[in-house]
């Protein structure tokens, strides 16, 4: 019995002993556990995921760290492998230690092309080939900002009468366009005359066709119809139509002018005002004015200036004078060099003043007149030459019997209307050579007297026309 209780109490004894050593080890784990747990460093990311376009500036998601209450973000070390402006995905890798601990995370960054390509198609969207021939591939070219040419990529469907166009880039982003193509000829034949569009005749001559060329986008052998008449027994302009139709019925007509004139006109007492080297913002439109003030009708020789100018030559065209061909560089070392030179710079001016004026000029001046000896320099022998070329060719030159000698520097009014008035001559007809360049007003100032004198003396105004007789000085060179 006594040795019962004596057991008893020693397995009480024990029991006191592990219990008391239980709440020790669980008072120390805890505290343990605590400890550790404010020692681990902590890391907090904004986003875990992130997405940018390739164009787009990547940033790094943002982050927080922190340890025993602490903020530690500058304990972060932070490490990625990201390729700005490459798609692809990249993992940025946060990691932070604090004491004995290490703790890491990661973030995903995905760079992506959401941009389409692009189909650029050469020629228009709409395609017209003709009945009789098949449609052939224009052309194109694709191209996409991130993967740059596509054009080998594009995929080409012919559906009936429209043509598909399909191209995917890198990030398969698709792109399609279409053309449609008709089976129609819509296209006009092309009549293009031979020779000038306006001709003279002299009276009594024959009219002789210069002929003309057509062509057409789609058939061949198309006839053209020629109508209208030229009676060159009768001074009058006649109008020549060409007309062709093509297998489509396409029509297109083009006119001639054949102008006939009479003999040519003796111009006693006439008086010809003739302005070269112009027009000038500073002076043509004042002359214009006084011309319109007297009623009166003059030439002008006129030269390439800026297109800025060109309302001024549509003006003396449409206010009746005479516009004639100067120049179209006034460059006597490039015009004078030789005979393709000086016809190459004379179809220039005469293009220039057919596109303004409407109507083609056979009138012309020659730079320093017909007579001028500067040529030598450049090519001994060119104006007898040229001046036989240029009738033959039809043109009619005029060079001048009264000179007022602005051209030779005069600028003093009087002076040029004692020039001009000292050589007018009622036995002869009289053509005045004058300039209307930048900032000539002796000229100007005098002119307004020189059409009185003429006036009251019984003079007659004219503009210069293909009737009028040529006045030639004799070539010198
Ligand atoms: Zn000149």
């Amino acid at each position: 019995m006594k040795e019962i209780k004596k057991k008893k109490i020693k397995i009480k004894k024990k029991k006191k002993f592990y219990t008391l050593a239980t709440i020790v080890l669980l008072i120390s784990m805890v505290f343990t556990f605590c400890f550790c747990y404010l020692l681990t460093p902590k890391i907090e990311i904004e986003k875990k995921k992130a997405t940018f376009n390739y164009d787009e500036k990547v940033t790094i998601p943002k982050y927080h760290a922190y340890a025993m209450n602490k903020e530690i973000d500058k304990k972060v070390k932070v490490k990625s492998d990201v390729k700005e402006h490459e798609v692809g995905n990249y993992f940025v890798h946060y990691q932070v230690k604090y004491s004995f601990f290490s703790v890491e995370k990661l973030a995903l960054i995905k760079i992506v092309d959401k941009k389409k390509p692009e189909i650029i198609l050469k020629g228009s969207k709409d395609v017209y080939v003709c009945p009789s021939e098949e449609y052939e591939e224009i052309g194109f070219s694709a191209k996409d900002e991130y993967d740059g040419d596509l054009t080998d990529k594009v995929l080409i469907k012919n559906d009936k009468d429209k043509i598909y166009y399909k191209v995917e880039d890198s990030s398969h982003n698709t792109f399609v366009t279409s053309r449609n193509v008709y089976y129609e000829d819509n296209e006009k034949p092309v009549i293009t005359l031979k020779g000038s569009n306006k001709i003279y005749l002299y009276l009594n001559n024959t009219y002789q066709e210069p002929g003309f060329d057509v062509k057409d986008n789609c058939d061949k052998n198309i006839e053209v119809k020629v109508s209208g008449t030229v009676n060159a027994k009768k001074v009058g302009t006649y109008k020549i139509t060409y007309t062709a139709t093509d297998n489509s019925n396409n029509t297109s007509s083009v006119e001639r002018y054949v102008e006939v004139i009479s003999n040519q006109e003796s111009g006693k007492g006439i008086i010809y005002l003739t302005f070269d080297d112009g027009p000038s913002n500073s002076i043509t439109p004042k002359i214009l004015e006084i011309l319109k003030k007297k009623g009166i009708y003059a030439t002008f020789f006129v030269i390439n200036h800026d297109d800025s100018l060109n309302y001024l030559i549509k003006r003396e065209y449409t206010e009746g004078h005479s516009v004639a061909l100067h120049s179209y560089t006034h460059n006597y070392q490039y015009i004078y060099s030789s005979v393709d030179n000086y016809f190459s710079d004379l179809n220039k001016i005469r293009d220039k003043v057919y596109k303004i004026t409407g109507e083609y000029t056979n009138i012309i001046r020659f730079p320093g007149g017909g007579s001028n000896t500067i040529s030598k320099k450049y090519q001994p022998g060119i104006m007898s030459q040229l001046t036989s070329d240029v009738s033959n060719k039809g043109f009619h030159y005029f060079d001048w019997n009264v000179d007022c000698e602005d051209g030779a520097g005069v600028r003093d009014p009087n002076r040029i209307y004692q020039n001009v008035i000292g050589s007018l001559s009622k036995s002869r007809e009289n053509v005045v050579l004058m300039h209307d360049f930048e900032n000539n007003y002796g000229t100007l100032n005098a002119l307004e007297n020189i059409i009185d004198y003429g006036i009251q003396n019984g003079y007659q105004f004219r503009k210069i026309t293909m009737n009028t007789e040529e006045v030639h000085h004799r070539p010198n060179n």
